[in-house]
């Protein structure tokens, strides 16, 4: 693997707590980061490749720790927006839609959602697939893997699963359920044959059961005993308002039921959350389990806005996410840090709280979302660390004002645009506008193909 220096750039921002190195270089090799200094030309192998870093601000790549792939090919489809139903209503309409996908959509929606991801300076994506029409076979998390091969991105598959019948009380079609001894052999499957526990490792996999209200218990519990199996992370969608429904069927609200079952811990994080007392968030923070907080649903359901300024004084573990398209039509991380951030001010005059600092919510999409995948290896810019950057050239209208404090900027000014360069594992993958080693317009084709397989081209459904 050839080696990189991002020479000269105007600002490194390392991690959102430490300080910003101003006018350093950045020297990155086989995929890692193996210098940072003021003037690395002397130390770079011959033939590394240069890359001008004036103007450039760097920072460590976003991780994006819950997202639905799939959902991309069902965006903006105003007719569906389940604010204007009942949940139950709204999955009604929406599963129906789902039933359709095939293999082929199944990859397609994974390059479109990991190429919005890319441009917006995401390094690493974890996807909660858990949509598995038996009618698209048994490939779809290895097609996932096939796209972030082409794309290259560093992938986490969190391999979902749904295993209870819609006569139990579920909410998913039959047509996508499967069972407990099904979901956990094909767990197995993914795991043996493309979980990578070694540093810089470029594909993981987490076992991750739907739901709590659309599996049977049994799902649950074999999904904790294969993950401390094999050693891989543990997730799921917990509080976003089925903790009533637990409670009816097992007599304890969602927190409890899944510590009862250990699934809970610092290998296991859970979706949402924004439903749990504060008695349950001590509970988690206890027990080490952490949250992926998606904030754009939260505008879009009009929910509780989750606590997070008192999640991270418990002591909580916190991520953030995109979540699926039904529930945010984008996959722009970038875009959530600002909206999460703007979210927690709004909050924070009810709460009579001091508006949280922008440096957190940084802080959140990067380190946050690493301990959350249980790495230790990106999150930062340090030397040994992954080379999984982004950077955003300042040196335009768009950041006068701003450049004085490059921690702050993401989350408090947000960038709206494409971000100028995006590295992962020490390889460019986004430059300038254009995918160097991919042709867009031809994925773009493929795509708009696949997905006028299972939807028309107009409007109607
Ligand atoms: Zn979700």
């Amino acid at each position: 693997m050839t080696a990189v220096l991002l020479k000269g750039c105007a600002a490194v921002v390392t991690s959102a707590y430490d300080p910003v190195l101003w006018d350093h270089d950045i020297l990155c090799q086989d995929g890692a980061i193996t210098a940072i200094g003021p003037d690395l030309a002397r130390a770079a192998p011959a033939g590394a490749e240069i890359i001008n870093g004036a103007g450039l601000f760097v920072y460590p790549g976003l991780v994006n720790t819950h997202h639905h792939f799939f959902q991309c090919f069902v965006r903006n489809r105003a007719a569906l927006d389940w604010t204007r139903y009942s949940v139950i209503e709204w999955l009604d309409r929406i599963y129906p839609i789902f039933a359709r996908l095939t293999e082929d959509c199944f990859y397609h929606s994974a390059v479109v959602a990991m190429a919005e991801l890319i441009k917006h300076g995401c390094t690493t994506a974890f996807d909660h697939q858990y949509c598995f029409p038996k009618h698209a076979g048994s490939r779809i998390i290895d097609r996932q893997f096939e796209a972030a091969d082409l794309m290259g991105m560093r992938f986490h598959a969190g391999r979902g699963g749904n295993t209870l019948p819609k006569s139990e009380g579920s909410t998913i079609p039959d047509e996508m359920r499967e069972t407990t001894d099904a979901f956990i052999a094909d767990c197995a499957r993914v795991i043996d044959a493309y979980h990578d526990p070694a540093p810089l490792a470029m594909r993981q996999v987490a076992v991750a059961p739907c739901q709590p209200v659309n599996c049977y218990r049994e799902t649950f519990v074999e999904s904790v005993a294969l993950a401390h199996d094999k050693g891989v992370i543990l997730h799921s969608h917990v509080g976003e308002g089925e903790s009533p429904v637990i409670e009816q069927v097992h007599g304890m609200r969602t927190v409890d039921y899944c510590e009862s079952l250990g699934f809970a811990g610092p290998d296991t994080f859970y979706a949402h959350c924004w439903e749990l007392s504060r008695e349950e968030l001590q509970k988690m923070a206890a027990a080490g389990t952490g949250v992926a907080h998606c904030s754009e649903p939260v505008y879009l359901v009009g929910a509780e806005i989750t606590d997070i300024p008192a999640m991270d004084a418990l002591g909580l573990r916190v991520g953030l996410g995109c979540d699926g398209a039904a529930s945010n039509d984008n996959s722009n991380l970038m875009h959530c840090v600002h909206s999460a951030y703007m979210l927690q001010c709004l909050a924070s005059a009810s709460r009579q709280d001091p508006v949280p600092p922008p440096a957190a919510f940084l802080a959140y999409a990067t380190e946050g979302g690493a301990s959350l995948l249980g790495r230790t290896d990106i999150g930062a810019l340090r030397p040994g660390m992954a080379a999984d950057l982004f950077a955003i050239d300042t040196r335009k209208l768009d950041y006068v004002g701003t450049r004085h404090d490059p921690i702050s900027l993401i989350a408090k000014v947000g960038i709206g645009a494409p971000v100028d360069l995006t590295m992962i594992n020490g390889r460019v993958v986004w430059q300038n506008g254009a995918f160097p080693h991919l042709d867009e317009g031809a994925l773009f084709a493929a795509a708009e193909k696949t997905l006028h397989t299972i939807l028309p081209q107009t409007g109607g459904l």
